[in-house]
């Protein structure tokens, strides 16, 4: 028979989370995690995503109050973790070279519109395997996730004075598919980007295990020169964030002026989940926007696009409905559907950050500085970047 790899499966986990029977469940990794912390000889850097911090305690019987992204922070520490990062510096870090590769798009015609974001896994594999034709159309930055642990095993490695091949690129995730990413190897920059991918729900496990009473902790920051996150980079975990995120940077880019932090909220989500759309005039330029979540909705927009139905300049694609709050390695509660609220947990957070702009967050800016130059450039490409080659993609 096939395996579900032959199968033409997107990852996206969905099945595990709405599986009626609880018959279905992702691979456990927590194993490798809990090795590669008792080995002395290795030093662990975990990144956590942005929609893990709307659920990691909801199995933990702590209280909604209490389980804010600090205590997250605290809970990575109380397993034995050296370095905990977050996501939300490289979802920063993607704006930057994905608004700048949008503008150079439009601007010089040098490579096919629509440009599809390419952060979400289920959504890249699904289009590789039922519309390979339009993987042009794919941005060529990488993932948060990729990005980050390229970044970890050079930049920060060589910062610190760190044998990359001591460390343990680990990341937590909303998301099962993430799993299957982080072993792509166009999506490798370094010998290996991530090393172990934790879903949400491992995550919590691990806590479990190790007996780690979550309202108990003490909130503790990020660790540094990883972990600053901007409002921007928060709301990458739900649908049309990453669109939003990347307009309010391109307005930035384009003009040399912020607008103000909420003007690109009409590509927020649909209560449905549909196609939502908008068009976003800047400098007198009108660009087409559309997100969508979920991949039946994901088949109609682009069935619309190749028959000339609808056309557009930029899209957004999350393969969960909701985005990555509903992503398919979230807590599983039986029956109810949590990606709105979680969803609203992330907007409350951006709008609540004094740095609401992925251009303004002062890690990013040391990070070109001090390393890769610019957006776009050589090395930005090299860490940053990748092709997506015509392959069989089992
Ligand atoms: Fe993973 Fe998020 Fe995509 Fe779902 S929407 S497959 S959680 S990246």
């Amino acid at each position: 028979g096939l395996g579900i790899s032959e199968a033409g499966c997107a990852f996206c986990g969905q099945c595990i989370t709405h599986c009626p029977t609880g018959a279905l469940s992702a691979r456990d990794d927590t194993d490798r995690v809990f090795d590669a912390i008792e080995d002395s000889e290795t030093v662990t850097v975990m990144q956590i995503a942005p929609a893990v911090r709307s659920a990691w305690a909801d199995a933990l019987g702590c209280a909604d109050e209490l389980a804010t992204e600090k205590r997250m922070v605290a809970a990575a520490k109380a397993l034995g973790i050296d370095y905990v990062f977050d996501t939300n510096f490289a979802a920063d870090l993607t704006i930057m070279e994905e608004a700048s590769e949008l503008i150079k798009r439009i601007t010089k015609g040098n490579a096919p519109t629509p440009m599809f974001t390419s952060c979400c896994p289920g959504w890249v594999r699904y289009m590789r395997l039922s519309y390979p034709e339009l993987a042009c159309n794919l941005s060529s930055a990488k993932s948060p996730q990729q990005m980050f642990g390229a970044v970890a095993k050079t930049y920060f490695a060589e910062k610190m004075g760190i044998d990359p091949k001591k460390i343990c690129s680990i990341s937590v995730m909303p998301c099962s598919s993430k799993k299957y990413e982080c072993d792509v190897p166009e999506l490798n920059s370094t010998d290996k980007d991530v090393d172990v991918v934790l879903t949400t729900r491992e995550f919590s496990r691990m806590l479990k295990a190790n007996h780690v009473n979550a309202e108990a902790l003490s909130e503790t920051e990020f660790d540094s020169p990883l972990g600053t996150g901007s409002g921007a980079g928060v709301i990458f975990g739900a649908t049309g964030g990453v669109m939003e995120a990347a307009l309010r940077t391109a307005h930035y880019l384009i003009t040399g002026k912020n607008a103000d932090a909420d003007a690109f909220k009409t590509v927020r989500r649909a209560d449905d989940y549909g196609i939502r759309e908008a068009e976003v005039t800047i400098n007198g330029k009108t660009l087409r926007a559309a997100v969508v979540s979920g991949l039946a909705n994901t088949k109609a927009l682009l069935d619309n696009i190749k028959s000339g139905r609808a056309s557009y300049d930029f899209v957004e694609v999350m393969a969960c409905p909701g985005g990555c709050a509903g992503g398919g390695g979230q807590p599983i509660t039986d029956g109810v559907e949590l990606s709105l609220c979680r969803g609203e947990k992330l907007y409350a957070l951006d709008s609540k950050n004094a740095l609401r702009f992925s251009h303004e967050n002062p890690d990013v800016k040391a990070l070109y500085t001090e390393f890769l130059e610019a957006p776009l450039s050589h090395k930005a490409h090299e860490l940053l970047h990748t092709t997506y080659v015509k392959r069989s993609i089992n």
